[in-house]
Formats: structure tokens, C-alpha cells, sequence
């Protein structure tokens, strides 16, 4: 009689194992990573948070900032300590893996081996290998097809779901190593796309999604589509009730996404769109494509569009050879563009790019001293525009629990993507309800609210 708790695949048969991952970097790593969950779930693999019970290990790696890269490479060496106790398969993956991976299997004993991020769906193909006897190797092809065509995997019951839309990009900003990490830019099928989501809704009850891609307004341009298009299309899909994306660059940003900020009701009233400085010349050296003037313009239409719309950005603070003056333009900026939050960062070389090439004069002490200033800044004008938000109503959707100063309560996350904390009027259970929340104070960090409505699961208009 056959086992039920075996799956078996090809010659091998699979027990039931755990899978531990470690994910860093942005949301698309994150993405990448329930997609290989699902992937391993054929393998009979189930996800674990507790490294030490797992059979598998994957890391799933990020190559943008050096704190990640310093992180991923300590945790990895830490493994050897597991690896000596019990037979367990490592594996690290994603944008390290990919310019890196035949050099880490070479460097870490234990490393079984090591993907890109052009093979994730081959996951399952590798650790069959592994546990048919072939270890030591590492897979960093790109897919050579002219199509870019997948079925969102989702493994969690939740009603929020990424979708990937366009992959790669093709923008070369100099300081960027994505380009090189995950390859030149190609989209999915608008009608692909569409079905997903048809599909997400219908049969996964999803109602909430992302539309993700490292340069998503470049969406369909290889196809003759268009990121507006695809909204527009995405909006009549009964059921869907939120629809964001990201990340989003100003230079591909066209008069009709503008108006389609106007005029699709599903889309959320929040824009993440980077501008990294606020200088002209370093845009310039960062090879942006843009000046100061068109990102301007372009928040000015966007808030025309939807005087709702909430906008936040990233800043490198300290790009190679930044002058005074240059740093001096980007606080110029963020007074004139007023963000409700940005991801400031140090600027730091990620090698293979054109930035890590330029004979740079800036100590790490000038860095650190403009990222605090951008930070204080940014967090003047974020305390200015969150008090603003007391007294107003809310529509949320809410998503997790947690303690605070010792009283639980529940978080929310707007339409505008903003997270705000309220009291449960019980103790039933709140998570994935759609509520109106007033919001009753707001910090630069925090906003409390109290909970005037709870719609249940389903079917509240955003
Ligand atoms: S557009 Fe974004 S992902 Fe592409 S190179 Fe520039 S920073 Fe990197």
C-alpha cells in the first residue's frame, strides 16, 4: 500500500521535509521566494520559521545594498555549524547567486548549490538533483524565450497577492546592479496578466494586488502594451477591490498612467516613485534620464489627477564626488515634493557598476552626516503631513496584530498605503476584515485610530 505522507517523483520518493528561507532585499525577492515555496510544495516540502528543524536551507539573496550582501555571506558561514550536525541541504539563490554562485559553491563547504534568478522555477529540478546524489553545482542561465509567461504561484491564504507583470531592466542608472542580476527587461501578456488576476479573485479570493516589476512603467513597451492599459483592464475585474505597483521609474511615466490615477477608482492613492537626488548633475552621473524639473512636473500632475494620492520616494545620499551644494539641492527637494515617507540610503559601490568605477572623494562621515539631515528633514515634513490625517476616516484592509505599550491592537493599511493602529471593539478576530478606521492621532512614525466600522471580508468598495 502506498504511503500518503510520500510523494514520489521520477525514481525518488520524497518524505514529508521543511523548508526554511531567508529572504532579503525588495518586495520581487520576496515574491521569488513564495513562488519557490510553491514550487517545493510538489516535493512535499512544507515551510518552517526554525532553522534548526529544517531539512532545506535557502537564502534568497539581494545584491543592491553591501548591508544585505555582509549579512546573507555571515548567515551562510554560520550554516557550517548545522550542516556538521545533521544532513541538511543548502542553497542560496537569487541576485548574489546569480553573479555570483559558481564562486560561493566553490567558498562555502556547505553549499549544495547556488541559482539566479532567471531559474526559479526550476527549484524543484534542483533539489531533486541534490537528493538524487549530484551536489556542488550552481545554475545561473538566463531563459533565452522571447515570452515572458507564468502563473502567479501563491502559497498563503491571504487576500494580497504580488504579480510579477515585466521582469529585467534595461535602464542601466549607473550606481544599479539589477541590470546584471536579473537581466534585460520583458513583460508578460496584458491578457496573461488579466486571467491571473481573474484567477487570483476567483478561485484564491484575492483582493488586493501588486503589480510588480523593477521598472514597471516600462510594462508591455515590448509588446506594443501599456502599463495603463493593463490598469484599466485590471479595474473591471468584479471582485478586485485595491490594485498598487512598483517600483516605478519618472522617465517612464506617461500622460496616461497620469490619468489613469485620475480615473480608475481600484487604484490605490499611493505612488512610489524614486527620484535619488535632487541635483541635476548627480541625476546626471547617476544616469537618470530625467531632471529635477520633469520629476517636479510630474508629481504636480499626479497630485492634479488625484488630490488623494500620497507620494514617497528613495534618496542615495552621498553618490561619489556629491558636493555641498548638490546635497543642499536634494533637501531643496524634498520640501518642494513633500513625501509621506522616503527610503533614504548611504550610497555604497556595488562592483560591476559604473559608480564603483569613479575616484571618489567623500569619507563615509560626509555620508552618514547628509543621510541624518535628509532623515531629519523628511521627518519634519512627514510629522506635517501626518497630523493632517487626524479626523479623517480611513477605508483599510486589515493585516496583522501586535502589542502596543501593552495593548493589543489591530493594523490597518490604507489605500495610500499608510499603516494605522486601532483598538478591536472584541476579541473576534480581525485579520483580512475591511474597515473604517478614524484616525485619532499621528506621529511621523505612528497613527492611532479608533474603529468605526467593520465591513467583514468581504465586498467593501475602496
Ligand atoms: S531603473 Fe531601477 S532597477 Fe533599473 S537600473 Fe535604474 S535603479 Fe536599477
Amino acid at each position: 500500500m502506498e504511503n500518503p505522507n510520500i510523494i514520489r517523483v521520477g525514481d525518488l520518493d520524497f518524505p514529508q521535509r521543511k523548508v526554511w528561507m531567508k529572504t532579503y532585499g525588495c518586495q520581487m525577492n520576496y515574491h521569488d521566494s513564495e513562488r519557490i515555496l510553491s514550487h517545493l510544495s510538489k516535493l512535499n516540502f512544507t515551510a518552517t520559521d526554525v532553522e534548526a528543524d529544517a531539512d532545506l536551507l535557502i537564502f534568497n539573496t539581494c545584491a543592491i545594498r553591501d548591508l544585505a550582501n555582509q549579512k546573507f555571506y555571515s548567515h551562510l558561514g554560520e550554516t557550517k555549524h548545522i550542516a556538521s550536525k545533521k544532513d541538511v541541504v543548502i542553497a542560496a539563490g537569487g541576485c548574489i547567486a546569480q553573479t555570483e554562485g559558481k564562486d560561493l559553491v566553490k567558498k562555502y563547504k556547505q553549499l549544495d548549490f547556488a541559482f539566479g534568478t532567471d531559474v526559479i522555477d526550476n527549484i524543484g529540478e534542483m533539489v531533486y538533483r541534490v537528493y538524487a546524489g549530484d551536489r556542488k553545482f550552481s545554475v545561473t542561465t538566463w531563459d533565452r524565450s522571447e515570452d515572458y509567461s507564468i502563473e502567479t504561484k501563491i502559497t498563503h491564504g491571504s487576500p494580497q497577492a504580488f504579480v510579477n507583470i515585466i521582469k529585467g531592466c534595461d535602464k542601466f542608472c549607473s550606481y544599479c546592479i539589477v541590470p546584471f542580476t536579473r537581466g534585460r527587461e520583458k513583460s508578460r501578456r496584458l491578457d496573461e496578466v488579466v486571467k491571473d488576476v481573474q484567477r487570483l479573485v476567483e478561485y484564491s479570493g484575492v483582493q488586493e494586488i501588486t503589480l510588480l516589476g523593477q521598472n514597471v512603467n516600462s510594462y508591455g513597451k515590448d509588446n506594443g502594451e501599456s502599463l495603463a492599459q493593463l490598469l484599466g483592464e485590471l479595474e473591471k475585474i468584479d471582485g478586485l477591490e485595491l490594485i498598487r505597483y512598483t517600483t516605478s521609474h519618472p522617465y517612464d511615466v506617461s500622460d496616461e498612467l497620469v490619468a489613469a490615477h485620475g480615473s480608475l477608482k481600484k487604484l490605490a492613492n499611493h505612488l512610489h516613485l524614486p527620484v535619488q537626488s535632487g541635483s541635476n548633475t548627480v541625476l546626471q552621473r547617476m544616469l537618470r534620464e530625467y531632471t529635477v524639473e520633469h520629476y517636479l512636473g510630474l508629481v504636480e500632475k499626479m497630485r492634479k489627477a488625484n488630490p488623494n494620492i500620497v507620494i514617497s520616494s528613495d534618496i542615495i545620499a552621498g553618490f561619489p564626488n556629491e558636493t555641498e551644494e548638490e546635497h543642499q539641492d536634494t533637501l531643496k527637494l524634498l520640501r518642494a515634493a513633500r513625501y509621506d515617507f522616503i527610503y533614504a540610503y548611504s550610497f555604497s559601490a556595488r562592483k560591476g557598476t559604473k559608480a564603483a568605477r569613479i575616484d571618489d572623494v567623500l569619507t563615509e562621515d560626509i555620508r552618514g552626516r547628509r543621510l541624518r539631515e535628509i532623515m531629519d528633514l523628511q521627518n519634519e515634513i512627514q510629522a506635517e503631513i501626518r497630523k493632517t490625517m487626524e479626523g479623517q476616516t480611513y477605508r483599510m484592509l486589515v493585516v496583522e496584530k501586535g502589542s502596543f505599550k501593552g495593548e493589543s491592537k489591530w493594523t490597518g493599511r490604507t489605500s495610500c498605503n499608510r499603516l494605522v493602529h486601532f483598538t478591536p471593539k472584541d476579541e473576534s478576530d480581525m485579520l483580512w476584515h475591511w474597515v473604517d478606521v478614524k484616525v485619532t492621532s499621528a506621529t511621523t512614525f505612528s497613527c492611532q485610530g479608533e474603529l468605526l466600522a467593520d465591513f467583514g471580508k468581504k465586498a467593501a468598495r475602496v
